[in-house]
């Protein structure tokens, strides 16, 4: 059972008097458990896609089975339903909110979950958890300005946890990091899809980062360019064992 299926997917924009196809007559599907990358030049309907995947939009004609549900007609409140339910959304700039700690941002989503009402201390307990994941349950009380780019991007991770989804939808996860911490994102997002079967859909620019899925869909004018398994794939955590940061190796000269 496909957890997404799309069927002839348009995305079409009027401007004016002129028609832009977004997303032109795309039938995709995959699988529960996969780890695929979108890439594609800008402009090639990147966003259009992970919006109408996400259930975040809807798409102009054509058809998408989200768990072989249809969720191409449903009005925007059930589409949240749904969206808050089954999927966690990372960005390319955390998307946190400074005015509130850690814990409560990571928090957040559960109070929208229509679907489980979870008392304070579960929320707190699921929070701790989801904190504890991506290992951070010692900075569950620090101000988000108190944590670096990447703690911020596995607090982002953490939030998009905590109401079990099936399903992550990274836009561009390193797009802001160095390398190193680029890999230790992509080391909890391995560790996410292989120990927990949570399948992941990743947008990104780097070629590099890409190796790191296991499948990698290349996107132009709306629609599928190319469409293949990562041939030589990427352990995050062999690259992080072999990067050894400068300031050590210059330790062992001295
Ligand atoms: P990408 O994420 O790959 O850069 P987008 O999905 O953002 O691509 O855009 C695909 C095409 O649709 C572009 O030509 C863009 O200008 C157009 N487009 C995107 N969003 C809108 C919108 N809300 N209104 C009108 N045109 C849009
Ligand atoms: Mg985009």
């Amino acid at each position: 059972m496909a957890l997404i299926r799309t069927e002839h997917l348009q995305k079409t924009y009027i401007i004016g008097d002129m028609e832009v196809h977004a997303v032109h007559d795309l039938s995709l599907s995959v699988e529960q458990g996969e780890f695929v990358t979108i890439m594609g030049p800008s402009g090639s309907g990147k966003t259009s896609l992970m919006n109408i995947l996400g259930c975040l939009d809807v798409p102009t004609s054509g058809r998408y089975f989200l768990n072989e549900k249809d969720v191409s007609r449903l009005k925007r409140d059930d589409l949240a339903t749904i969206r808050n339910s089954m999927i966690g959304f990372i960005f390319q700039q955390y998307n946190l909110l400074t005015r509130i700690n850690v814990m409560e941002n990571v928090i957040l989503p559960m109070l929208y979950n229509e679907e489980k009402r979870y008392t304070r201390a579960e929320q707190v307990r699921k929070a701790e958890k989801s904190l504890s994941i991506v290992g951070l349950n010692d900075r569950m009380h620090f101000e988000i300005k108190q944590l670096s780019g990447g703690q911020q991007q596995r607090v982002a991770i953490a939030r998009s946890l905590v109401n079990d989804p099936s399903l992550i939808m990274a836009d561009e996860p390193t797009g802001a990091l160095d390398t190193k911490t680029s890999y230790e994102v992509m080391q909890i997002l391995q560790n996410l899809n292989e120990q927990m079967n949570i399948s992941i859909l990743m947008v990104t620019h780097s070629p590099e980062i890409a190796q790191f899925s296991r499948r990698i869909i290349s996107f132009r004018d709306g629609t599928v360019l190319s469409d293949s398994p990562v041939e030589q794939r990427i352990m995050a955590r062999d690259m992080l064992m072999q990067h050894i940061p400068k300031e050590s190796l210059q330790r062992e000269v001295e």
